[in-house]
């Protein structure tokens, strides 16, 4: 088993696929953003061997991410790979939608049963503001395509944003409502533009709960999953709420996960900037018991928990290249 230093257990690798995305999402990437080179960034045999190597330690759990995941050829095939494996239990997606309505079938077939889709906005101009790209259109048929093709849950992911998009708190719950998904709303972290972030100007869970049980019951839900997020249900309708909060509070302690970016470095922390480079040892022939011994060692030296908001600097990579 993966147990850490404050007896976290690991069983939670997210995986960045890529750093290419078809979208540059403000809060996401800071101006230029050189590429990593093709032969840098992880094959997908590499891919698989690690996951191979993390399963009998206890990784259940693989979520795939970039980058844009769906912006990489032949994913399904990944799924599929990673689905037969013994041990692993759970396998999911988060996607920005653009590409996801065309593929719904392909990665049902190659095992995929549910999605995470970030949308910061219901409103097409500011979509294409915030990503940079006019797609707010395909990523609603997405919606609905994953939604018909019985992909669930579905969980849609927005980042709020003061004077970009706390005006639309509300009319996310609705949408919640409407089509009986989960909202989930994450706290702003430091990456990114650095001109939109500012640890005091934040618009922190709290507040936003408070925003939405001024109008609707929030209850707690019973259909909550392990993990950093606060679910609930709406009262007197369908639909769900969660709110995960790593900026304003300390979901440290329950932190199940590693990630491993697309150029094979197992970050412990997000808000950490130190990384451990897996994929020299291997490309170095490594045998599967030495990499385990360096996948037990990073775990342990995972931080206790990251500083306290008012101390939270801009990290130095975009989650782009970390995997969100
Ligand atoms: N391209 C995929 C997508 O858009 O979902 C996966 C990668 S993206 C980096 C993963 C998640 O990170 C998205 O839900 C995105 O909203 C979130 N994200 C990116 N920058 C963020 C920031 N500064 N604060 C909070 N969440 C952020």
């Amino acid at each position: 088993m993966l147990i850490d230093d404050y007896n976290r257990t690991i069983d939670y690798v997210r995986i960045s696929v890529t750093d290419r995305c078809n979208l540059r999402c403000r809060y996401c990437v800071d101006g230029d953003f050189p590429f990593i080179s093709h032969t840098e960034v992880l094959s997908y045999e590499e891919i698989i061997r690690f996951v191979k190597i993390c399963a009998p330690l206890g990784v259940k759990k693989v979520r795939l991410t970039g980058g844009e995941p769906l912006a990489r050829k032949g994913l399904p095939y990944l799924l599929g790979e990673l689905g037969r494996i013994d041990g692993i239990t759970d396998i999911s997606l988060t996607t920005n939608g653009v590409l996801l309505g065309a593929m719904v079938e392909e990665l049902k077939q190659a095992g995929l049963k549910r999605v995470n889709i970030s949308l910061d906005t219901l409103r097409r101009d500011r979509f294409a503001w915030i990503t940079g790209v006019d797609a707010f259109n395909e990523v609603i048929e997405s919606i609905k395509r994953a939604t018909y093709g019985g992909l669930s849950p579905i969980k849609i992911n927005i980042v709020i944003i003061k004077d970009f998009n706390d005006d639309e708190i509300l009319d996310f719950v609705r949408i919640a409502r409407k089509w009986d998904h989960e909202v989930r709303f994450i706290e702003f972290m430091p990456f990114g533009d650095s001109s939109l972030w500012n640890s005091s100007e934040i618009i922190t869970s709290e507040r936003i709960e408070e925003i939405i049980r001024g109008k609707f019951e929030l209850v707690p839900s019973e259909r909550s999953d392990r993990g950093p997020a606060k679910v609930y249900d709406i009262g007197g309708g369908s639909g769900r709420i969660g709110f995960i909060s790593p900026v304003s509070t300390h979901i440290c302690a329950e932190c199940n996960r590693i990630r491993l970016t697309s150029s094979g470095m197992i970050r412990p922390c997000l808000f950490s900037d130190v990384e451990y480079d897996v994929k020299t040892l291997i490309r170095s022939c490594k045998s599967d018991e030495e990499i385990k011994e360096f996948v037990r060692g990073v775990v342990k030296v995972k931080p206790e928990k990251k500083l306290e908001m008012g101390m939270i600097r801009k990290c130095q990579r975009s989650l782009m290249n970390i995997g969100g």
